[in-house]
């Protein structure tokens, strides 16, 4: 349980993990505050996005399309490593998850299955959607990766947590099926021992 940081703070956590940051208009008071909580946060959610070409992925994050208004996220990775911050507060990324899966990521323990969607995400997770496809074959390249495992452990080393603070947006809703393409393991892995 923690209360989130400030919109300067996650610049200087991500600038100071080593990450590359592109801030796009207003994204320090672009939110959906006012359609609900931010807060407390209890983790870090990965996503992809279903599109391609950055400036595209990064304008329908900030914007959001009929029927789902941005901001879809926090920071969109692309998949040159980049990190285009577009939003900061409570953000249309997470949705409805699993309430058993909020009390493990809580507890730091290992996730049960995701099976139920009762619990309003968008309130608890810091969001990074990444450009991906998210069709299996689009590749990942190392430096987007390596900007994933740099912004997650940046957010929990801020609050003082482990890699299993880092969940997928697969663990958490029914359904859903982002990130494809690698494994949240492994990446939890490599959070891990960048925390080291
Ligand atoms: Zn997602």
């Amino acid at each position: 349980m923690a209360t989130p940081m400030s919109a300067s703070r996650f610049l200087d956590v991500l600038r100071d993990e080593g990450i590359t940051v592109v801030q796009v208009g207003d994204w320090r008071t672009h939110n959906r505050n006012h359609k609900g909580p931010w807060g407390p946060v209890h983790g870090v959610m990965i996503h992809h996005t279903v599109t391609s070409g950055t400036s595209k992925t990064v304008r329908i994050c900030r914007d959001g399309y009929p029927g789902l208004p941005g901001p879809l996220c926090h920071g969109v990775i692309a998949k040159s490593g980049t990190i285009h911050l577009v939003g900061y507060g409570r953000a249309n990324h997470a949705g409805m998850g699993d309430d058993d899966v909020l009390r493990a990521v809580i507890a730091e323990r290992a996730l049960p299955r995701d099976n139920e969607a009762n619990t309003d995400g968008n309130r608890h997770f810091y969001g990074f959607e990444c450009e991906n496809l998210g069709d299996g074959e689009d590749p990942w390249p190392k430096a987007q990766l390596e900007a994933i495992e740099r912004a997650s452990a940046a957010i929990c080393r801020h609050h003082g947590w482990n890699s299993r603070s880092v969940i997928g947006h697969l663990e958490w809703q029914p359904g859903k099926i982002d990130p494809r393409g690698f494994s949240m393991n492994t990446m939890r892995a490599r959070i891990h021992e960048r925390l080291q």
